[in-house]
């Protein structure tokens, strides 16, 4: 157990004001499974610098040198949380046996990470940090994120609820996760689709100590669409249900312009004029959404995501 290396992934984007706290909080977190023997004392904590325009790689690089665990990684420009997360796992994972993804304003609670520490030497591969309330929300994002789930789900999307991006992944799982090769990353999706054996640790989450946001309305709405067009093809099936009901519809209102022109109580033009309009209506729409069907498929096909991830061989040694 002692031999097992951690790595805690850390994105930063504008993070001055929280990262002296923050390394105090997670070295101290590190020294005390170092001495209780459940990692190695090679373990560190990654700082990926995610194109900021403040002091925050200055603080890093002054961590590297003066302080123990910190390593650093600088984006050559802002990437996006998502991808600064990605590019820290995929660094991490070339010389860690496990890897944790936390923010860095140390909103999940630090503590847990043992508990994740002890799920991975239990034989898990994924172990994802969820939030048991969402108290210390606002109304407004506590809401909009109970929508969001529930969206993703009829969307057909599998995500763990109320998880964010505060997960454990042994090594062998982020390299997996390297076979995802879309550019539209939302790992929160694809993390539970690698299909490794995955559990979870509970956890209140508290409210940023220091500093602002870096996920106002408009990030957060981009993120949910990008969540819900990059895992499900089922707005452009919409289109053609619509379609459908609409073409079926234009049947009955054949019927009933047909009765009112022959009963004789219309002005002229209005049977073929309606008749037109919802034949038409239905005809289009089911089109667009046939189109749709093949763009569908080749934004599956572009994605070029592994079909399958084998958990395990077992061989015989045939001489
Ligand atoms: N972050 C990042 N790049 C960005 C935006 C955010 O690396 O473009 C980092 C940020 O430094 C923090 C984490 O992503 O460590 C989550 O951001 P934040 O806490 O502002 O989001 P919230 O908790 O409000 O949703
Ligand atoms: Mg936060």
């Amino acid at each position: 157990m002692k031999n097992s290396i951690l790595s805690i992934v850390v994105p930063c984007f504008n993070e001055e004001e929280v990262l002296p706290t923050t390394h105090h909080e997670l070295s101290m977190l590190l020294d005390r499974l170092i001495k209780n023997e459940k990692i190695s004392n090679k373990s560190t904590i990654i700082y990926v610098d995610d194109g900021s325009k403040d002091k925050t790689w200055g603080l890093i690089s002054e961590l590297n040198s003066s302080a123990t665990y910190a390593c650093g990684i600088k984006l050559a420009k802002n990437a996006g949380h998502q991808n600064a997360v990605m590019a820290g796992l995929m660094e991490a994972a070339k010389a860690s046996d496990m890897i944790v993804s936390i923010d860095a304003d140390l909103q999940d609670d630090v503590n847990v990470i043992e508990e994740m520490v002890d799920k991975y030497h239990e034989g898990f591969d994924i172990v994802y940090g969820v939030r048991s309330s969402r108290e210390s929300d606002t109304f407004f994002k506590r809401n909009t994120a109970l929508a969001f789930y529930k969206l993703m789900h009829v969307m057909g999307v599998k995500t763990v609820y109320n998880h964010a991006d505060f997960r454990l992944m042994s090594k062998r799982a982020v390299e997996e996760l390297d076979n995802y090769k879309e550019r539209n990353l939302f790992l929160r999706g694809i993390v539970p689709l690698i299909g490794y054996s995955s559990t979870s640790v509970y956890y209140e989450r508290h409210e940023r100590f220091a500093g602002e946001s870096k996920y106002p309305l408009k990030k957060m709405l981009n993120f949910a669409l990008e969540g819900i067009t990059s895992f499900s093809v089922t707005p452009i099936r919409f289109i053609t249900s619509i379609g459908f009901i609409i073409a079926f519809a234009s049947i009955f209102a054949a019927i009933y312009s047909l009765v009112s022109y022959f009963t004789g109580n219309v002005t002229s033009g209005w049977t073929s004029l309606i008749l037109s309009i919802w034949f038409i209506g239905g005809v289009q729409l089911l089109s667009i959404g046939l189109v749709g069907e093949y763009i569908g498929k080749i934004y599956t096909e572009v994605k070029g995501r592994p079909r399958y991830n084998i958990e395990t061989i077992l061989n015989k040694d045939l001489k």
